[in-house]
């Protein structure tokens, strides 16, 4: 007998739940040595099909609702680059097989992925049908492999690129429940020059299902943008997933945080860590975004399991992971529980620091 389906997407949103998605997955696999900052391609999928599905696994038992198919920058513009676009097809069905058996194991939703391909050029209209293309394929694969619960098509840098995203999944993945988000850089506009709040608005007005910001920014940055689509009165649900980074007025994008010990140099890719929020900070964005309206959320590159913990315990949510949330009252130095008796005075240790 085959496991009832969880409940949707719309669903949830249409009840007032929160859906968060983990994401993150291309570096949190550079950090352990299995892809290449650079080319961020997800080998690691093909490579050891095992690590990614253990990561699914952890982010599920962090909190996530949601099982999203590692197939960002897995598409034919970025398996060129790096050599292996023989290994395009291969990729994709192995990725979407693994969200497929964990998201059912697991009874949370799957969600297929389509990203920026990176080749919008205002200057060179020919850029739209391989774009079209790239899109197609990868939809395609997505409905061969049994389809999915939603697809996040995320980080567009262009709105041009994010509708002709919208388009592709209404024409080639039916019926199925789509969030587009934005990747924004400086200041209120897109690289095409489409402000940010009418691209929102527009996305919604096409039909998107949960249009909103994801990578780029942090939550810092990210959150007044949500703010303001809520003040422009958009209804559409909105997304809210951003790096785990405290970007900044002068920095809003973590692509231009500098290094902390040598300002003339870029601290992405590698040197982001000393930007890196505190689990509390998310947990304080998290219940910020709560309070604005916003129900789809999660955390992209940097994200880790424990900050996803964070993000849901902040949503009042106990995942299974919450068996082994801090309990400082055991601790040698800071603790009070009784059993912690100092051995020369036989009394409770208090605050030895
Ligand atoms: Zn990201």
């Amino acid at each position: 007998m085959s496991k009832p389906r969880p409940k949707g997407l719309l669903a949830r949103l249409q009840d007032d739940e929160t859906v968060i998605c983990a994401e993150g997955y291309l570096f949190e696999f550079e950090r352990r040595g299995y892809l290449q900052a650079g080319g961020y391609v997800p080998e690691v999928v093909i490579e050891h099909p095992e690590l990614v599905e253990g990561l699914h696994r952890e982010f599920v038992h962090a909190g996530s609702d949601v099982v999203l198919a590692f197939t960002y920058y897995a598409h034919r513009e970025k398996m060129r680059i790096i050599g292996r676009e023989a290994d395009l097809e291969k990729i994709n069905r192995t990725a979407l097989r693994l969200a497929r058996k964990v998201a059912d194991d697991t009874g949370t939703l799957m969600a297929g992925n389509i990203c920026n391909l990176n080749i919008y050029d205002q200057a060179d209209p020919s850029w739209e049908g391989r774009a079209h293309a790239m899109f197609k394929e990868q939809l395609e694969w997505i409905m061969e492999e049994g389809g999915c619960d939603f697809i996040l098509a995320e980080t567009f840098f262009a709105y041009a690129e994010a509708k002709l995203a919208l388009e592709c999944v209404r024409k080639y993945a039916k019926g199925i429940p789509v969030v587009v988000s934005f990747n924004l850089k400086r200041g209120d506009d897109l690289i095409d020059g489409v402000l940010i709040q009418d691209a929102l608005r527009r996305l919604a007005e096409a039909g998107a299902d949960v249009v909103g910001l994801n990578c780029g920014r942090g939550p810092a940055t990210t959150l007044p943008v949500l703010e303001e689509a809520k003040q422009n009165g958009i209804e559409t649900p909105l997304a809210f997933v951003p790096v785990p980074y405290r970007t900044d007025a002068e920095n809003p994008n973590f692509m231009t945080l500098k290094d902390v010990n040598d300002n003339g140099k870029i601290a992405f890719p590698l040197d982001l860590d000393p930007w890196l929020c505190s689990r509390s900070q998310i947990a304080s964005y998290t219940r910020k975004a709560h309070a604005l309206g916003v129900r789809f959320m999660g955390i992209c590159c940097g994200n880790a399991s424990h900050f996803t913990r964070a993000m849901a315990e902040a949503l009042g949510r106990q995942p299974p992971a919450s068996r082994y949330t801090a309990d400082m009252s055991k601790h040698a130095y800071y603790g009070t529980d009784p059993t912690l008796i100092d051995f020369n005075t036989q009394e409770v240790c208090k605050n030895k620091f």
